[in-house]
């Protein structure tokens, strides 16, 4: 394959954070990967069957066609839940192909049953309850309208769970919004059980409330940035580091995003490097340049700003960052050559590039940033 950068994702690093998360939760507690948003940047294809090597059996996307990539490349024990956008065609191959849905408004529940009926084969459907995030969800006068639309159509409707998702579990900001939501959740499970629904798997925590508020965890939880290496937010972090006796971080990044430098170039000084003149020499400068631009996920923010790695040394971005090409100072660094190996993110000997320090940079969250990353930038496993 032909490519000027790739990313690599390492399979020891996600075994041992799904051990970690793991270790977090009741024995019992399902574990479902949240994988929308091309699995975060790591590539849905490539992670997900990362995924399930690791023993995980539950997946959550947000939308059908996440699921169907998905599918084609996970056995048929690994169960796919679509957090999100279906729309009505879809929801005929989603019943077709067994994946579970949420259902967040009265008239989805009605088209899963006619989907269902036309299919002769119930839908698999999850109730998304509106509990105070106030995005979607059925909420009010709703939650008693499904379930009396539920017990007339018990053949088609195979309620498999219910669930919420809370407005911000990462700060203790949010805190008694959280506790509400829960409350919230709880009450309206116990109103449908007492309409005689059945509901399998109750399930709202995401990876803060996994670690911030254990009480969520119910049935199953819906992990997504924590299984990738990262902490939803410094607060999580340091709540943890404060009360675990261990002083390293749990987590392991999957991520190294590699290039080669294409060609190298020696530059007199007071000359300007690249379009315009942010950048002017102030003695001679070697310059590399690295067929990697904002095009490529490379955000033009870090113009000037941004550090690569190259033979274990930083080197720093010099000019703006070119659609497809970006330059950097190798002056300080011995022997540098043609083709040799680039780090952008990721660890090169003792150094390293962070998403974080990425995203200070340009002031994007972790979980922007790796969701930016594009999908046509070859994934590769590596040990
Ligand atoms: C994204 C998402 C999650 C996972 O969130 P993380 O913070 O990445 O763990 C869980 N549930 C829903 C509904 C989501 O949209």
């Amino acid at each position: 394959m032909f490519y000027s950068s790739y990313i690599e994702i390492s399979q020891s690093a996600l075994a041992h954070n799904i051990n970690f998360l793991k270790s977090q939760l009741r024995p019992g507690t399902q574990f479902s990967s949240v994988i929308k948003g091309n699995a975060y940047g790591h590539g849905i294809e490539e992670f997900g069957r990362l995924a399930y090597t690791c023993g995980v059996r539950h997946f959550s996307v947000f939308s059908a066609d996440e699921a169907y990539r998905l599918q084609q490349v996970l056995p048929h024990t690994a169960t796919i839940l679509i957090m999100g956008y279906i729309d009505e065609e879809e929801l005929e191959w989603a019943i077709a192909h067994d994946i579970e849905f949420y259902v967040f408004s009265l008239a989805r529940l009605e088209q899963a049953a006619a989907a269902a009926k036309s299919l002769q084969k119930p839908a698999r459907i999850h109730l998304d309850l509106e509990t105070g995030m106030n995005r979607i969800g059925l909420g009010g006068d709703e939650i008693e309208k499904a379930a009396d639309f539920i017990c007339k159509n018990e053949a088609l409707l195979n309620v498999v769970g219910a669930c919420t998702h809370y407005a911000g579990a990462e700060s203790s900001e949010n805190h008694e919004r959280v506790i509400s939501q829960l409350a919230k959740f709880r009450s309206s499970v116990s109103f449908l059980q007492s309409k005689g629904i059945q509901i399998k798997t109750l399930h709202t925590a995401c990876s803060a409330a996994v670690m911030a508020y254990p009480e969520t965890h119910l049935d199953m939880v819906r992990v997504g940035i924590m299984q990738y290496g990262f902490w939803p937010s410094p607060e999580i972090y340091q709540r943890y580091m404060g009360i675990s006796t261990d002083r390293t971080d749990p987590l392991r990044r999957l991520i190294n995003w590699k290039s080669h430098i294409m060609s190298l170039k020696q530059v007199q000084a007071g000359e300007f490097i690249g379009y315009g003149q942010s950048f002017q020499t102030a003695h001679e400068m070697l310059i590399a340049s690295i067929p990697v631009g904002y095009a490529w996920g490379y955000s033009r923010t870090l113009s000037n700003q941004g550090q690569v790695l190259i033979r274990g040394h930083r080197a720093p971005v010099v000019g703006i960052v070119n659609m497809n090409v970006l330059m950097v100072d190798v002056t300080a660094i011995p022997e540098v050559a043609l083709k040799d190996e680039v780090v952008l993110l990721g660890r090169q000997g003792n150094e390293n590039i962070t998403v974080a320090s990425f995203s200070e940079l340009t002031t994007q969250l972790n979980y922007e940033l790796l969701t930016r990353l594009p999908l046509n930038i070859p994934r590769r496993i590596i040990e």
